[in-house]
């Protein structure tokens, strides 16, 4: 069945599910492709360039950035992170989707861009849409946190803090999504992209 291919940006608080649902997600649709980021800093552990990031010198970087080759980009602790344009409208051209795991920043910038910036009839905009993943409650994203057993104290604290900067902005965002039960907000993502690439 020929489908709308799809330029789909999804943030949520650390701790929301969102790497499992994206995961979830490129399993079940052979033609939705990860976005791979561009970074300035170097691999850590078993990070592949090409897999992880494309890790780049920050000479390259600011060439990029010259070109205008990014759609968006941040400096985060001192080293630059951003997505590239080219590879997005590549994988849209050739009827495939692509999906931008990115925080509430970089997600503002990205809509901007797009909304702003680009002819309504371009792929990018065409194919545009935003999702937020909520988690069912602070109390319940406090408790995975613990529960994962990989942050101190101090950093839950901080990714909770951060989290409720970022829930204020779900309104920015076309959908939204609470992860309750994981198998239901999968479904809802399913529906979702079902729905806005004409699937059904
Ligand atoms: P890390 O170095 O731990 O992989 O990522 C550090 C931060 O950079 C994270 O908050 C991550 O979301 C952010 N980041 C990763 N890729 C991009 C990107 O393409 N654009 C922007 N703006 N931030 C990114």
């Amino acid at each position: 069945m020929k489908t709308r291919p799809l330029f789909i940006v999804m943030s949520a608080p650390s701790g929301c599910g969102k790497s499992t649902l994206i995961d979830m997600l490129l399993q079940e649709y052979p033609d939705l492709q990860y976005s791979i980021s561009c970074t300035t800093r170097a691999p850590r552990g078993d990070e592949e360039d090409g897999i992880d990031y494309h890790f780049l010198t920050v000479d390259r970087f600011r060439e990029l950035l010259a070109e205008g080759a990014f759609l968006e980009h941040a400096e985060v602790h001192g080293n630059y992170y951003g997505t590239l344009r080219q590879p997005i409208v590549d994988v849209l051209n050739e009827g495939n989707s692509m999906i931008l795991d990115i925080d509430v920043v970089g997600a503002a910038k990205v809509r901007h861009q797009v909304m702003h910036h680009l002819p309504p009839e371009d792929p990018l905009r065409a194919g545009y849409i935003d999702i937020f993943i909520n988690p069912p409650s602070m109390e319940e994203l406090r408790a995975r946190l613990v529960g994962r057993g990989t942050d101190t104290p101090d950093v839950i604290e901080r990714r909770l803090a951060n989290a409720e900067g970022e829930m204020a902005r779900a309104g920015e965002y076309m959908f939204q999504v609470t992860n309750d039960v994981l198998a239901v907000a999968y479904k809802r993502l399913c529906d979702l992209i079902d729905a806005k690439s004409g699937r059904m």
